[in-house]
């Protein structure tokens, strides 16, 4: 039972992970062609820039996630070997480490999280 519920969540994961996907598409588009416009205007480029790494980043994590769950290798830690909780996964899809295996306490720009608050 506890088996299937897991297939059943990493399917809803999936349609989480592919929103996310074509919603940083987007951003990543949107954020280029921004950074054309300042570019032309001589503006500085640095946020914007910085703003395209962490989107492209993400882009990569969400795309490599999405192939893992391909393969039937998805929500397993790349460090100990073990099912990463469901809750983990519904909080960062694209993480591919557990929380014990983090290498640091949650604090990766770009992930959206305002827990130190
Ligand atoms: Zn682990």
């Amino acid at each position: 039972m506890y088996v299937v519920n897991r297939q059943a969540e990493l399917g809803v994961l999936r349609i989480v992970l592919e929103e996310q996907y074509e919603r940083h598409s987007i951003q990543l588009a949107l954020l280029d062609r921004q950074a054309r416009r300042l570019r032309s205007d001589g503006a500085d480029l640095a946020a914007a820039s910085a703003l395209t790494a962490a989107t492209r980043r993400a882009l990569g994590d969400i795309a490599r996630a999405l192939h893992y769950l391909e393969q039937g290798r998805y929500g397993t830690c790349g460090g100990c070997d073990r099912d990463i909780p469901i809750e983990e996964l519904a909080h960062r899809p694209s993480t591919r480490l557990c929380a014990t295996c983090q290498p640091e306490p949650r604090r990766r720009t770009g992930d959206g999280c305002d827990c130190r608050r």
